[in-house]
């Protein structure tokens, strides 16, 4: 069933504070697509964790991290950072969001615990001839999520559709979790859709349709006057429900850069890492769309 956007009255069920950890700058790879630009930096990426880390042992309430980069399985002391943010009692899930291109022996040596999410992003650009052979493999060990990339090239098109289906036979036998991600762009300030060849765009709304069909489908929390649902997330952008400029938004995320600025995310706030306290407030939201799904749970009312 679909709502007009003006009957929503709440979004999202509400979520611990989240922290993004850009725990390097640079990547294997440079996809056309990357809004970050992967460069090399001067930063002493094992000190710097140091730090942070000391910092994350003293938040005092819930926290969710997700390692971003760059490609974060690039940072000299990943496996021994791992092991120190698994000790943190309150931290309560760490999300690894890779390109998935390092091999199973690396992620052999990670400590098992039910609190890692691996994130596989499929990235067409580039050969990652074993991401399928992986993400089973690694399925019984840790909770797997594939965020798969669709590009606008016709001659990637016809190589990753393919990969696309393995993909999804592994959620529908519940192995993982599979989203779809359109590419978006910011121009002057202003977030547009890819827009795509006709034949990849009807690719993507079926490919969207199945995924939103599957038991274990990623979702997001709506109410009406007079229901609650949980939608599957391409549903929610697809209605344009993440068009919320106005609303009141609960937002407690941080991001926390590769040289230890961290930035109070959706507020023109920045502080270097030795003086934030990690401690913030709700604000009304100012941007025309919410365009990271991971922050659609945090509580938002409308105006
Ligand atoms: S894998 Fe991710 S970080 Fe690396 S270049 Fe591609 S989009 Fe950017
Ligand atoms: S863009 Fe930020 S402030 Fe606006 S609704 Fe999304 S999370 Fe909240």
């Amino acid at each position: 069933m679909q709502y007009e956007n003006q009957k929503i009255l709440e979004i999202g069920q509400g979520s611990p504070l989240n922290i993004n950890w850009e725990m390097v700058s640079h990547c294997q790879y440079d996809c056309s697509y990357c809004y970050y630009r992967p460069f090399t930096s001067d930063t002493n990426y094992s000190t710097l964790s140091k730090i942070i880390l000391k910092k994350l042992k003293n938040i005092e309430e819930d926290f969710i991290i997700n390692l971003i980069g760059g490609e974060p399985t690039l940072h000299p002391d990943f496996t021994q950072v791992i092991d120190e943010l698994i000790s943190i009692e309150n931290l309560k899930e760490i999300r690894i969001v890779t390109n998935f291109i390092k091999p199973e022996s690396f992620w052999n040596k990670i400590q098992r615990s039910s609190k890692i999410k691996i994130t596989a992003s499929y990235h067409p650009e580039y050969k990652n001839k074993d991401f399928i052979k992986k993400s089973e493999i690694l399925s019984d060990q840790f909770n797997i999520d594939i965020a798969f990339l669709f590009t606008n090239k016709i001659e990637e098109f016809i190589k990753y559709k393919e990969v696309f289906e393995d993909a999804y036979q592994l959620a529908k036998q519940k192995k993982l979790t599979l989203n779809c991600v359109r590419l978006h762009k910011e121009e002057y300030n202003n977030t547009t859709y890819e827009e795509y060849d006709p034949e990849i765009e009807d690719f993507i709304k079926e490919s969207e349709h199945k995924v939103s069909s599957l038991d274990n489908k990623e979702t997001t929390l709506i109410k009406t006057s007079d229901i609650q649902k949980n939608i599957a997330k391409s549903h929610f952008l697809a209605n344009g429900y993440n068009k919320l400029k106005g609303w009141k938004c609960d937002i407690k995320a941080f991001i926390i850069h590769y040289d230890a600025q961290v930035s109070y995310a959706c507020k023109n706030t920045k502080k270097h890492i030795l003086t934030c306290d990690f401690k913030t407030e709700g604000i009304v939201c100012p941007f025309n769309l919410c365009e990271c799904d991971d922050y659609w749970s945090f509580k938002k009312v409308a105006p």
